[in-house]
């Protein structure tokens, strides 16, 4: 028998659930962590270490240890080791893989299906690497779902009283707000907003930042070029920040930090919870944007809400927690470890799709509009944000120029009015127009996305019928045979490295319109 599981693949941690006797049930790594780092190190003798062991040997490899990689997910960053650029799905990759093992060495049965979960504004195209990324760690991915509604299933949201309810999620990379609208037996999330790049990570950074003037002030040691200080002040910074969520002060102590003239340097010095929420109101602040904004967008006021559910392990900050209070008016529910309630709601997603689960029905929503460049700089949305997947929308446009033959589609993905300030998902070209003055032909431009926030578009010339589609893959992303390529090579490491771990167990007995454009003679406009 093969087993699926959910994942939650975060940016700092990620955690795995499976059912059983129809709970859902955190899997513990081979560590026994209940989460495990999203970190990947390669060390200097070519052995790839993945999560706690990647990221206790951070300090003296930080070159080639990656971490926050989901930030970079449909991107086209590449990470470079000895010469082989690695993209930021293959490097996911490796953590899902290991994942997956862990599962089956702690399951006993091999893991086959696997549900992931993304952030809710999360881009198409970083939802594509995310999905590459299964397949690249040998994954069937059954579904990618958004976090937040997953939290909510992990609360058995879909078996209580129709209600509305906020879920925060603040991770260590990502911050999400959803509105989502909870009925008998479905759960419609009604809004979306957040920032990609606000989390722990930020919070760390900045007790960072005041360590660093510190030590300046104290030594006039500059110590932000120093690879091996900076990733040990960042460890502590992230203790730190841990502890203050529970105590009113916290030590920190970093004997041996620099070489000053006179012998060794050390930082010794006590941080205060009022200190830490001075330095980090900022990151609090910027919470409320997307609080607001979701509620707007969901045409709901706060006390609406039945409900505000905390995801995430930054939710832990008591500032943070006070925040919500104050713009809810609501005592959050923190019921569910934040660190696990999405994995659990992941593997119950996929109860509901291997039908384990019959009484829920999942819709999403695409987090951003959607549409194609017109003539004059134009975005023309045939998506709006927000709109319950799947979903499909039509619009007819037309030719630019007289007797123009074909035209250049440029997908776009964003909210803002003209074309070029948002984000162009590709590029497809219809020819085979019927040839007729300006204004004349029908171009009917065709989006649908289906329940993964997979964008496919196509085109099609009402009069010749001649057509053309893409399904979207952005510009960060892997080709089919890129994919392949990759599949090809995480398995012939895994082979290396269930040989390598065996060894070592053996030595130790220890485990982008009709219409570009802009583009006067070749675009088209709406008609
Ligand atoms: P997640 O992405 O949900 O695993 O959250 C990870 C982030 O939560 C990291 O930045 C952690 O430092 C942070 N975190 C975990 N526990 C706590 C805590 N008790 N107090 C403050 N931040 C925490």
């Amino acid at each position: 028998m093969s087993v699926l599981i959910g994942i939650d693949l975060g940016t700092t941690n990620s955690c795995v659930s499976f059912m059983e006797n129809g709970r859902a049930v955190i899997v513990p790594n081979a560590e026994g962590g209940r989460t495990t780092p999203s970190v990947v190190a390669f060390s200097r003798n070519g052995e790839r270490l993945v999560g706690m062991p990647a990221k206790r040997q951070a300090v003296t490899n930080a070159s080639r240890t990656f971490s926050s990689v989901k930030r970079e997910m449909g991107s086209d960053r590449r990470y470079n080791v000895d010469g082989k650029p690695y993209a930021p799905q293959e490097i996911s990759a490796m953590i899902l893989r290991k994942l997956k093992s862990d599962a089956e060495a702690y399951i006993g049965e091999p893991v086959s299906d696997a549900v992931i979960t993304v952030p809710a504004y999360f881009s198409d195209a970083q939802r594509q690497a995310t999905r590459d990324a299964g397949v690249i760690a040998g994954l069937n991915v059954r579904r990618i779902i958004n976090e937040p509604t997953s939290a909510a299933l992990a609360y058995g949201f879909d078996k209580g009283q129709p209600c509305k309810i906020m879920v925060f999620d603040l991770g260590g990379g990502t911050f999400d707000v959803s509105i989502l609208d909870i009925n008998r037996d479905t759960i419609e999330v009604l809004a979306t907003a957040g920032n990609n790049h606000l989390g722990g990570d930020d919070f760390d950074q900045c007790l960072v930042g005041y360590l660093l003037d510190l030590f300046r002030r104290e030594h006039n040691i500059d110590l932000s070029k120093d690879v091996m200080a900076m990733q040990r002040l960042t460890e502590a910074a992230e203790k730190a920040k841990i502890d203050l969520s529970a105590a009113q002060e916290a030590v920190i102590s970093l004997p041996f930090l620099a070489q000053g003239s006179s012998g060794p340097l050390h930082l010794e010095t006590t941080v205060t919870r009022s200190r830490f929420n001075e330095l980090t109101s900022h990151l609090v602040s910027a919470v409320k944007g997307p609080v607001l904004q979701a509620l707007d967008d969901a045409g709901l006021k706060a006390s609406d809400l039945s409900r505000v559910l905390l995801v995430g392990g930054s939710t832990r900050i008591p500032a943070v927690q006070d925040a919500v209070r104050s713009l809810t008016g609501k005592e959050p529910s923190r019921d569910i470890n934040p660190d696990e309630c999405v994995a659990m709601g992941a593997c119950l997603q996929g109860g509901v799709l291997t039908g384990t689960i019959n009484s829920i029905v999942l819709i999403d929503v695409t987090p951003l509009s959607l549409g194609i460049e017109t003539l004059g700089d134009v975005f023309a949305k045939i998506i709006d944000r927000n709109t319950p997947l799947p979903c499909q929308h039509s619009q007819v446009f037309t030719t630019a120029a007289n007797f123009q033959t074909s035209v250049e589609i440029n997908v776009l993905q964003g909210e803002r009015e003209m074309a070029s300030g948002n984000k162009s998902l590709g590029h497809f070209r219809l020819e085979g127009i019927r040839r007729a003055l300006r204004g004349i032909p029908q171009i009917e431009v065709t989006f649908s996305i289906d329940t993964n926030g997979i964008v496919h578009v196509s085109a099609r010339d009402l009069s010749t019928g001649s057509s053309q589609n893409i399904t979207i893959s952005g510009s960060g992303n892997m080709s089919r045979e890129e994919i392949d390529r990759a599949i090809r090579d995480a398995d012939r490491y895994a082979e290396e490295d269930r040989q390598r771990r065996e060894a070592r167990q053996s030595e130790s007995r220890s485990p982008k319109s009709t219409g570009s454009s802009g583009a006067g003679d070749d675009g088209a406009y709406d008609v």
